[in-house]
């Protein structure tokens, strides 16, 4: 079965779409945890980080650079942001597909709660 982002990326559901390319898409949080919180998510459905492999370095490295260009381009990279991968239960993971949180727009604390 497909996650809730794979139906995003196919245009099943809607969401206010920040960014996409061949591997991946960005969009906003639907239920924002600041006043940033865009989500970016890989095409291919690797249900958490504890399930990447060395195959998908690639991916992931992909994945990081383009959080930085969307934080730049949505300009609150120089004021300071944080990027989180939520990682199975106690990592507080809801959806099992792999994703990036790009969190900014406030001072973050820190630990995390
Ligand atoms: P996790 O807890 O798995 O790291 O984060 C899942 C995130 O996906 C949550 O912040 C939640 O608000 C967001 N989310 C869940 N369903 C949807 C949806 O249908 N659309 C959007 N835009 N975000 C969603």
């Amino acid at each position: 079965m497909s996650s809730i982002f794979t139906k995003i990326i196919n245009r099943e559901i809607p969401a206010v779409i920040v960014y996409e390319d061949d591997l991946c898409i960005s969009f906003r949080d639907i239920d924002p945890k600041a006043p940033q919180h865009i989500l970016l998510v890989p095409k291919k459905e690797i249900k958490s980080l504890a399930e990447a492999t060395e195959n998908d370095a690639p991916l992931l490295g992909h994945l990081l650079i383009k959080a930085g260009e969307i934080a730049r381009d949505q300009g609150f990279s120089d004021s300071g942001y944080r990027v989180v991968i939520n990682t199975n239960k106690e990592g507080g993971q809801a959806v099992y597909h792999i994703h990036l949180h790009i969190l900014g727009g406030r001072q973050m604390e820190w630990p995390p709660g």
